[in-house]
């Protein structure tokens, strides 16, 4: 039997991880990896302390299925200092095992088969992986890039509303989003909860980029503050962006008790809890998380805008970005084909890993004239690798 046939027949459309396979060769040709988004330095002292204190205290048995008290209470606090809502950390919180352990556990606990799930295309990969392990299926409103000078990624309102259907059980709306940037504004959201309550649909929020935001004029929103959306939102974020610490991988799903139960009811035999040790050590930088964000933000805003110019330099046409740690540019007037070539080109000739984003979209052809680059890296690799973009030229030159 080959290997291939091994695998059960929900995951055969989504192949190998983009992210592991771009790592990988990034790695193989010594490119530097502006692929798979993560920073190269270190999180805060305040996470590693408290998180090593907890190994030296004992804290080595199973975490409580929902998360320690003290990272639920942190991160109902953490969430209430934005201005939110209050929630209770006991019926409320649960801690996952990284944003996407969350995004599994909400798909899977919520979904039964036959249900619809909407998405905005370009996606995370997790969105469409989960909705088919829950048995469901996935509709896709496009993002389109911004029509020429200045602008954003935008959708197309009757598109949307196109969209919801008896069967919709949930939209999942990422914001800040991956992989374009994009801050959805008050009144795209507006539009999207309108519809939801509409429809009777549950939103499902990705704002794990919620922290870092470039341009005050365009503040992060969280979906569930909306007049009516509480009690239809679960809403996921994590540690590992504000701090970074993605390999911590500890992550968490804010939602009214009945919406809780569903998250919950996946979580405890998806992973059942999440490493003790980091646990404390998120609730401690949680409660005093200095100015490490703020930090961040001022230099991924410098790398954004110095990775951004060498991009333009050298023929692609860069899309502005307001948030994460990506922007996405279009690389066809280069002429090396489609995304994966000109990646591939990329990463072999040049020494600079991006991700190809059309495995981010049901409709391939929408992403293969865009590259995605991460910015999240200390100025000096931004700085190598635009030295390394001098020698990009066009296919053929
Ligand atoms: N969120 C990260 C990115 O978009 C990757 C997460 C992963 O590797 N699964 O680059």
């Amino acid at each position: 039997m080959s290997t291939a046939s091994q695998v059960a027949e929900r995951f055969r459309p989504f192949g190998a991880s983009i992210f592991a396979e771009m790592s990988r060769l990034a790695g193989e040709h010594r490119a530097i990896n502006l692929a798979q988004g993560f920073p190269d330095f270190d999180g805060p002292e305040v996470a590693k302390r408290a998180a090593i204190a907890a190994i030296e205290r004992g804290e080595a048995q199973y975490a409580r299925m929902i998360g320690v008290p003290e990272l639920c209470r942190a991160v109902a606090h953490a969430w209430g200092a934005g201005g939110r809502f209050v929630v209770d950390p006991e019926t409320e919180v649960t801690v996952t095992t990284g944003c996407s352990e969350g995004i599994i556990n909400t798909l899977v606990g919520l979904i039964n088969p036959g249900d619809e799930v909407i998405t905005f295309e370009p996606y995370f990969d997790f969105y469409t992986a989960g909705v088919a392990m829950a048995g469901g299926t996935t509709r896709c409103v496009a993002l389109h890039p911004p029509r020429g000078g200045g602008g954003e990624f935008w959708f197309d309102e009757s598109e949307l509303r196109g969209a919801f259907t008896a069967r919709t059980r949930a939209i999942i709306v990422n914001t800040p989003h991956n992989p374009t940037g994009k801050v959805f504004t008050r009144e795209e959201l507006s539009l999207i909860a309108s519809l939801c309550l509409k429809h009777g649909v549950v939103a499902i929020t990705d704002e794990v980029y919620e922290h870092l935001i470039f341009d005050p004029a365009r503040p992060h929103i969280s979906l569930a503050t909306l007049d009516g959306m509480r009690e239809r939102t679960v809403t996921l974020s994590s540690l590992g962006k504000t701090f970074s610490l993605t390999g911590w991988k500890i992550g968490w799903a804010i939602a009214p008790p009945s919406l809780t139960a569903a998250v919950r009811a996946c979580h405890q035999y998806m992973t059942f809890s999440s490493a003790t040790p980091l646990q404390h050590g998120a609730a401690a930088v949680l409660i005093q998380p200095g100015d490490y964000a703020a930090c961040l933000r001022e230099l991924f805003a410098r790398n954004r805008d110095v990775l951004g110019a060498a991009l333009t330099r050298a023929g692609l046409r860069v899309h502005p970005s307001h948030s994460t740690y990506f922007l996405m540019a279009d690389h066809s007037a280069l002429g090396y084909g489609d995304d994966r070539a000109f990646v591939t080109h990329l990463i072999r000739e040049v020494g600079v890993a991006a991700i190809p984003p059309s495995v981010f979209y049901h409709r391939r052809e929408l992403g293969t004239p865009l590259a995605r680059f991460a910015f999240c890296k200390k100025a000096e690799t931004i700085d190598l690798a635009v030295e390394r973009l001098k020698n990009l030229r066009p296919s053929g030159a």
